[in-house]
C-alpha cells in the first residue's frame, strides 16, 4: 500500500519551500513504491504485478538488457523460451564462470537461488536478480548448515568437498567446491591419502567414490529429480526403443546409472548427443536440456526418461517457478535482489574460488 497519495500546497508558499516539500514528496513517494514492492516479494516471491498480456516480452527483455547493461544467465533447466532470450545458457560450472568474468551491470540469473547466490559470491559489485526468490534447490536443503557443521567435527581429519548444489553457508563450510563436470579431476586433485567428506548428493558421491577409487564419507543428500527415475520404466521403454542409448546424470541412483551408456554433466550429455553416431537416446536428467539438445540435433529423437509415477517429476519445480514474464519483472523492477553477508560471502568464496583454479589447471573452463 503507498503511504503517500497527493501533495496539498497552500497558495503563495514560497518556491523554494515548494521545491523542498516536492523533494521531501518524492523521497516519500519513492520509498513508498520501494517497500510496496518489497512487500510483494516477501509474499509472492517476485513482484507480482499484473503484466501487459499484448507486451512483446522477447522484445522488452532485449530492451532492458540494452537499457541497465544487463546479462541473462540462464541453466540449461530453464523453459525453453526462457533459454532462448538468454545470453549465455550453461551447467553450473559454465555459469559461474560467466559470473564471474561478465563487465554487466546487472546479471539476471535464471536458474535457482544457490546458483544466483553463486554468482553474487563471484562478482559482488554487480545487481543481482533473480525471476523468482522462491526458486529453491530441494538438493541444497537437504543439507541445513547446522547438522553439517555437527557431521563435520565427527571428522576432523576430512576436508570437505561440496557440490555446487549447496547453500553459501554450506560452501563456507568446504574446502573446495565442485560441479559435476569437473568433481572427477577436483577429487584426484587432493592427495590420496587425505580423507574427504563429499557433500550434499549421496548418489553423486557414491558415483565418484566408483570412479576414482575414494572412500570418500557421503552427506545423505539428494535431488528429488533425479532420484524419481523408474528403472522398470526405462527397461520397458528401452525394449520399445531398442537403438536408444540411454544417457544420465550422475545425480541419477546406482541402478540407473549401471544401466546408462552414457553418464555425464548437463554439458557432456549435450556434447555427447551431438558427437554421437545413435539417432535416439532416452535422456535420464532434467528434462529443460531436450530443448538444446533437439536444437542441436534436429533429426534425432530425444525421450525423457519416465519417472517412477505419472507427474511430470522429471520437471524440476524449483527451476520451472521462473517464468519469461518473471524474468521480465525482474529486470524491470530490479527485484528480488540477492544479497548476502560480506563475512560469509568472502567464506563461501574461497572454495570456489580453489575450484575454479582448479579447473582452469585441468583445461576444464577458460
Ligand atoms: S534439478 Fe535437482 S539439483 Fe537441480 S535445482 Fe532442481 S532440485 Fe536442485
Amino acid at each position: 500500500m503507498l503511504l503517500v497519495d497527493k501533495l496539498v500546497i497552500p497558495k503563495y508558499t514560497p518556491l523554494i519551500v515548494v521545491l523542498d516539500l516536492y523533494k521531501k514528496y518524492y523521497y516519500l513517494f519513492i520509498t513508498a513504491v520501494m517497500n510496496n514492492l518489497n512487500e510483494l516479494v516477501s509474499a509472492n516471491g517476485f513482484v507480482n504485478v499484473e503484466v501487459d498480456p499484448h507486451l512483446d516480452l522477447f522484445a522488452a527483455i532485449e530492451k532492458l538488457k540494452k537499457e541497465k547493461n544487463a546479462i541473462v544467465l540462464a541453466h540449461y533447466y530453464q523453459e525453453p523460451d526462457i533459454q532462448d532470450v538468454a545470453d549465455y545458457i550453461g551447467d553450473s560450472l559454465g555459469l559461474a564462470q560467466k559470473a564471474e568474468q561478465t563487465d554487466a551491470d546487472m546479471i539476471v540469473f535464471a536458474g535457482v537461488h544457490f546458483m544466483a547466490e553463486t554468482a553474487k559470491i563471484l562478482n559482488p559489485t554487480k545487481k543481482v536478480v533473480l525471476p523468482d526468490l522462491k526458486a529453491g534447490c530441494s538438493l541444497a536443503d537437504s543439507a541445513p548448515a547446522a547438522l553439517f557443521k555437527k557431521f563435520k567435527e565427527k571428522h576432523p581429519d576430512h576436508i570437505v568437498i561440496s557440490y555446487i548444489n549447496c547453500t553459501a553457508e554450506i560452501k563456507a563450510l568446504s574446502d573446495i567446491i565442485c560441479t559435476s563436470s569437473n568433481a572427477e579431476k577436483i577429487i584426484e586433485s587432493v592427495p590420496a591419502d587425505q580423507p574427504i567428506i563429499f557433500a550434499p548428493d549421496k548418489n553423486l558421491g557414491a558415483y565418484l567414490n566408483k570412479k576414482t577409487g575414494r572412500n570418500m564419507v557421503l552427506w545423505n543428500g539428494a535431488c528429488m529429480v533425479h532420484e524419481i527415475f523408474s528403472l522398470e520404466k526405462i527397461t520397458k521403454l528401452k525394449h520399445r526403443h531398442p537403438q536408444a542409448k540411454l544417457i544420465a546424470h550422475p545425480e541419477c541412483e546406482e541402478a540407473v546409472l549401471n544401466v546408462s551408456d552414457f553418464i555425464g554433466s548437463t554439458t557432456q550429455l549435450l556434447k555427447y548427443s551431438q558427437t554421437d553416431s545413435a539417432k535416439e537416446y532416452i535422456v535420464a536428467t532434467e528434462t529443460g536440456i531436450l530443448h538444446q539438445m533437439q536444437q542441436s540435433n534436429p533429426f534425432k529423437t530425444f525421450i525423457p526418461a519416465p519417472p517412477n509415477n505419472s507427474c511430470a517429476c522429471n520437471d524440476c519445480p524449483h527451476m520451472k517457478l521462473n517464468t519469461l514474464e518473471k524474468l521480465w519483472l525482474c529486470m524491470q523492477y530490479e527485484l528480488p535482489e540477492i544479497t548476502m553477508d560480506e563475512e560469509l560471502r568472502l567464506a563461501a568464496k574461497k572454495p570456489i574460488d580453489r575450484m575454479l583454479q582448479i579447473s582452469r589447471a585441468a583445461g576444464l573452463v577458460g
